[in-house]
């Protein structure tokens, strides 16, 4: 079903000096839209009586046919104020009385407390057509107002509110009020309405389009939006069958003729209609702002329309004789918003166009590379494909034949502490990551501090976060994490998770593994799941073990998605454990069970053999000052001659060096080394990282291969290469070099599949209307450079990045351009 655009929100034109003085910029404004596709339509403008302005651009069809005077447009909602005209005929003869409930009339209707007014002021209460249709009705039924009716005494859905509580715009009212209009009149409104409106006021192109219409009148406008450059339909709908909330076609010059009729009393008394024009009141006596049919906003009248491939507005300031009317067919609403800011003589601003030319398309779905262009219309992606040419006077980015894919999105990143110092976030951008994923293993910022964080200082990428189950453990358990949670501690907890992502966090991330959290019992990490659940969100964690009990974390974030019935991720999937390389087959079997009994559970993977985090994840018992825990890992778990100490403030010479060297140095084994870094660490109360050398390339590409593994750095800004070079080492050394799968499969992982994984909507494929985040890359030159020790070279390969429409990196060196938006779950990103 295609999406139904309802308008309501307007602005009116507030203005004292005449429009006439608007005209010239209005006029070359409107020239720069269509150049560019952002407006297809008709506008008139009268004042005093007299036309002047009255011009149409663009097309009627996508025949290509030119609109004319005549052209006549699907007004969507603006026709709602021909059927309350409609009504008040009625009225007039004494066919209808406003204040009598809807079943008087209806005598099937499922509701006995609803008058005819409330419908016409939109304070019923009852539920959206739509909606109930969408429930119901199979792809093939057309809906025409018996059904919708029928509809309604059948299901008999809840009111939203009670009658006159308050006012809630809704179509179904204006439907019920068309079946009236038939019932009283004993015509079909589309007769009703030529007799009485359309032929005595000579409108020749207006007409309620219905059903049953043999053929369309030549003047007939149809919706469209461009795809490659070419336009494609964008018109009726299954819904298209009711009138009422719309379904009247008019031409700007017939309006016109209409609007002048409302000052005269051709259609019915003056003092009838006053009352479509006095707001509505509510039980409470407070008024709204609509009549019947028609917005208030002081002096301002007026209504907009939104449907399959029309926007439409009509405006009138009766008292200066002024009257506006814009109706378009291009799918676009842009050029309604900016006519209304030229004339109230507010700032506008026009929309940017650039254009991309000879790449090769990768979408981000998994399709295979196409070649192509692609337009961006400020932050958004407006068209794409092989036909697509450059607008007069627009920016035009050469591609010379490399790959645009969708900008990468980072599902599992620790760059977000970073971003302060560095805003421009060129570990993300310099290897194609446009969007991170914050809050992981459980450690994570507050909402409202990360959008504090945004207003102070804009960055270059988009952030999104989980919240931190260790976090919260910490916030209530102070230094208590090593028990588990009391009744009271897992409450509180929940609450604030719960408040957490109604303010648009991703879900809960847990790190098991970890200190504040290793004592907290399944059952308690489940009803925290259970809380996120409910709260929608998804579930990710760094499991309890990658080690020695990897099976039995696996296991337990299994029953966590079945017990908590939440989407379940496992963060940076590997085995990190000599004894268990291979092992990656039977987990990847167990994970594809868990999905068969319906469980969606998914994991990210970075391409490296080597993990980074505390010394402290190599001791799985949590006996630190064990020597035989600490013989096991230098044997088990890491090769003390790779692992390299990358972050030891209580004494940085060690820095930089291998488990191995420092022994050496010291003169002791590894293991003995490994004891007394985490001794003095803890003694110093300073922190420790090491790069540990732990797992198989074997199972890196099992895992990374498997259908739902996206890709992630769980980089920061150096101390592990990934931080810098994760996703350009998968295009080089994995797909390039190794061939384990296909660049366009590569893509999916890094861009729409991380996006489905991680609940983040509008990003990740190259789509029309989709943000415009990209990259442009060279397949044949891509590569991470980043190494332990020079873990800040950026990666080769990677020309030209965007993030919301705006360049953030070009050919190894940031923008200073900030267009990161901070994404939350609950908006539309
Ligand atoms: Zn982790």
């Amino acid at each position: 079903m295609k999406k139904i655009v309802v308008i309501i929100c307007l602005l009116p034109v507030f203005v004292q000096a005449q429009w006439k003085k608007q005209i010239t910029t209005l006029d070359s404004v409107l020239q720069y839209l269509y150049e560019r596709q952002q407006f297809n339509g008709s506008i008139l403008i009268a004042e005093n009586g007299k036309v002047i302005y009255h011009k149409q651009f663009g097309i009627a069809d996508t025949a290509k046919h030119a609109l004319t005077p005549s052209s006549s447009f699907n007004l969507a909602s603006v026709s709602k104020q021909f059927f309350t005209m409609m009504a008040m005929m009625l009225y007039e003869e004494g066919k209808l009385d406003y204040d009598k409930p809807v079943q008087y009339y209806l005598q099937n209707f499922p509701y006995n407390n609803i008058t005819v007014r409330q419908l016409m002021n939109h304070t019923s209460g009852l539920p959206e057509y739509f909606d109930l249709a969408s429930k119901h009705m199979t792809l093939i039924d057309t809906l025409d107002n018996a059904a919708a009716l029928n509809m309604f005494e059948q299901y008999k859905p809840a009111l939203v509110f009670k009658p006159g509580e308050r006012f809630e715009y809704c179509n179904t009212n204006y439907t019920t009020l068309a079946s009236i209009i038939a019932k009283q009149s004993g015509k079909a409104c589309e007769i009703f309405f030529n007799e009485r409106i359309a032929k005595p006021l000579g409108l020749k192109n207006t007409y309620i389009y219905h059903l049953k219409l043999k053929s369309y009148p030549s003047s007939r406008v149809f919706g469209f939006h461009y795809e490659n450059n070419q336009p494609v339909p964008d018109d009726l709908v299954a819904f298209d069958g009711i009138v009422g909330d719309g379904n009247v076609y008019s031409s700007a010059a017939d309006l016109y003729k209409w609007d002048q009729a409302l000052y005269t009393e051709k259609l019915v008394k003056q003092s009838t209609l006053r009352e479509a024009f006095k707001v509505g009141k509510l039980n409470n006596g407070d008024s709204t702002d609509y009549g019947f049919g028609w917005m208030i906003m002081g002096d301002t009248i007026a209504h907009s329309g939104g449907w399959a491939g029309f926007r439409t507005y009509i405006e009138r300031i009766p008292r200066q004789k002024k009257t506006m009317i814009t109706l378009t067919n291009g799918a676009n609403g842009l050029a309604i918003r900016i006519i209304k800011k030229i004339l109230s003589g507010q700032s506008y601003q026009l929309p940017q166009t650039e254009i991309i030319t000879n790449v090769n398309l990768i979408d981000g779905t998994g399709s295979v590379v196409r070649h192509g262009n692609l337009r961006i219309v400020d932050n958004c992606i407006y068209d794409l494909g092989d036909k697509l040419q450059p607008f007069p006077g627009e920016t035009v980015t050469n591609g010379e034949g490399q790959v645009l894919s969708p900008g990468f999105i980072d599902n599992h990143s620790h760059l977000a502490g970073s971003l302060e110092e560095k805003p421009g976030a060129i570990a993300a951008v310099s290897q194609g990551i446009t969007t991170i994923i914050s809050g992981q293993d459980g450690g994570s910022e507050m909402i409202d501090t990360l959008t504090a964080f945004f207003k102070k200082q804009p960055v270059a990428v988009n952030v999104a976060t989980y919240t931190g189950f260790g976090t919260l453990r910490e916030k209530l358990m102070k230094a208590q994490t090593n028990r588990p949670a009391t009744a009271e501690e897992l409450k509180m907890m929940k609450e604030i998770l719960t408040n957490e992502i109604k303010k648009g966090s991703l879900g809960l991330s847990t790190g098991l593994e970890y200190e504040q959290e290793f004592y907290a019992p399944k059952a308690e990490v489940i009803e925290m799941a259970k809380a996120a659940s409910a709260a929608g969100g998804r579930y990710i964690s760094h499991i309890r073990s990658e080690d020695i009990q990897i099976e039995n974390a696996v296991e337990e974030i299994i029953e966590i998605g079945r017990e908590a019935k939440i989407p379940v991720q496992i963060s940076h999937i590997k085995i990190a454990m000599r004894g268990k390389w291979g092992k990656s087959v039977d987990i990847l079997s167990r994970l594809e069970q868990a999905r068969v009994e319906g469980i969606n559970i998914t994991a990210d993977c970075y391409p490296y053999t080597m993990w980074s985090s505390t010394p402290r994840v190599l001791f799985p018992k949590k006996d630190f000052d064990s020597r035989t825990s600490a013989e096991f890992a230098v044997t088990q778990l890491i090769d003390p001659s790779g692992s390299v100490i990358t972050h030891f403030p209580a004494d940085t010479a060690m820095e930089g060096k291998t488990l191995d060297a420092i022994g050496l140095m010291k003169q002791e084994t590894a293991a003995e080394a490994l004891l007394r870094i985490i001794r003095t660490a803890r003694e110093k109360n300073a922190g420790a990282a090491i790069v540990g050398v732990s797992m198989s390339e074997t199972d890196i590409k099992n895992f990374l291969r498997w259908n739902y593994t996206n890709i992630c750095s769980d980089g920061g800004d150096g101390g592990h290469p990934r931080g810098y070079g994760a996703f350009t080492r998968i295009l080089g050394k994995y797909v390039r070099e190794e061939k384990i799968m296909p660049l366009e499969t590569a893509i999916f992982k890094m861009t729409s599949l991380a996006a489905e994984q991680t609940g983040i909507l509008n990003r990740g494929i190259l789509q029309r209307h989709y943000f415009a985040d990209l990259v442009l890359f060279n397949p044949q030159t891509v590569k991470d450079n980043s190494t332990i020790s020079d873990s800040h070279a950026v990666s080769s390969g990677i020309s030209k990045v965007w993030v919301n429409g705006k360049v953030v990196y070009v050919n190894g060196k940031t923008t200073n351009t900030f267009p990161g938006k901070l994404l939350k779950k609950t908006e539309i990103n």
